[in-house]
């Protein structure tokens, strides 16, 4: 059991938008205990607060989105909330006068090393859990996710893609690893025949081989090269890790997933939630709801 925790001091930074390639200006600011992750876009008068959590997604096909009520949201946060929970950062406001988050190098390694120079403090009051006590599994087409009770958060993920240089990979991740070393540097992927496509239909305008791996039929195109040798399955569990971060707690379960996605990500929160009997909550040692 360990304390909530929150940034010591506020941190600015700026950067394009891999879809939108509009720039926007971020600062992250310290938060209260029980406030969770709080999206805030300054550029709108009003109703500009945006939750961080599941139930506000609103697409999730290229990237995570989220919307309030009156209609503002933010799209691409996984990989801010991935950091978030590499770091164990339970309260935060992220302000931003854009719709879309900078992509800054592809990867959460920016924005951890951002948060790790404001700083990070324990709270007064524990950490909330979400503990799972039944197993959920969902499927969709070839993509799974399965989840099972354990008092450890763990994920096993696996991908497959038919290309020289990903093929078959697996990596596993839980408490005894360090986000920083093994994840945080992975930077997103895309195939270079996709991207066309993509900016045809105005999407992945700020999209280049500073801020993603880019592949053609057969290598990377990238002059450095790969940051890990199965760099694509370490950033699809960056970004699983960051949109599991919208159940605004910490979950304790085992978690195996293959070929998982942003959609996935969310449609197992979603069902974890429904799933009356399959969780309780956690707080203090005390437990405060048994689903
Ligand atoms: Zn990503």
């Amino acid at each position: 059991m360990s304390q909530q925790k929150t940034l010591k001091s506020s941190v600015k930074t700026s950067g394009i938008g891999v879809h939108s390639g509009v720039t926007a200006n971020l600062t992250i600011k310290p938060a209260s205990v029980d406030s969770g992750i709080v999206f805030v876009r300054s550029d709108l008068k009003e109703s500009n607060i945006i939750p961080a959590v599941y139930d506000k997604v609103i697409d999730a096909r290229l990237c995570t989105i989220i919307q309030n009520d009156a209609g503002a949201r933010v799209s691409t946060i996984e990989h801010l909330m991935s950091a978030f929970y590499g770091l164990g950062i339970d309260n935060a406001i992220v302000e931003i006068d854009q719709e879309e988050m900078p992509i800054m190098d592809g990867s959460s390694a920016t924005f951890i090393a951002l948060i790790e120079k404001a700083g990070i403090i324990a709270q007064s009051k524990g950490k909330k859990y979400l503990r799972i006590t039944k197993a959920i599994e969902i499927e969709e087409g070839d993509k799974k996710i399965i989840i099972e009770p354990s008092d450890q958060f763990s994920i096993n993920c696996a991908i497959n893609f038919s290309h020289p240089v990903i093929g078959q990979q697996e990596v596993s991740f839980s408490a005894d690893c360090d986000y920083r070393y093994d994840v945080s540097r992975a930077r997103t992927f895309g195939f270079a025949h996709e991207i066309e496509q993509l900016k045809k239909m105005g999407l992945a305008r700020g999209g280049s081989l500073d801020n993603a791996v880019g592949l053609d039929e057969t290598s990377v195109l990238n002059p450095e090269g790969l940051r890990y040798e199965d760099e694509f399955v370490r950033h699809k569990l960056l970004d699983m890790l960051g949109d599991l971060k919208l159940a605004g707690m910490e979950i304790l379960g085992k978690v195996s997933a293959f070929k998982p996605s942003h959609q996935l990500n969310n449609t197992l929160l979603r069902k974890i939630f429904e799933s009356v009997g399959s969780f309780e909550i956690v707080e203090d040692y005390k437990l405060v709801a048994q689903a």
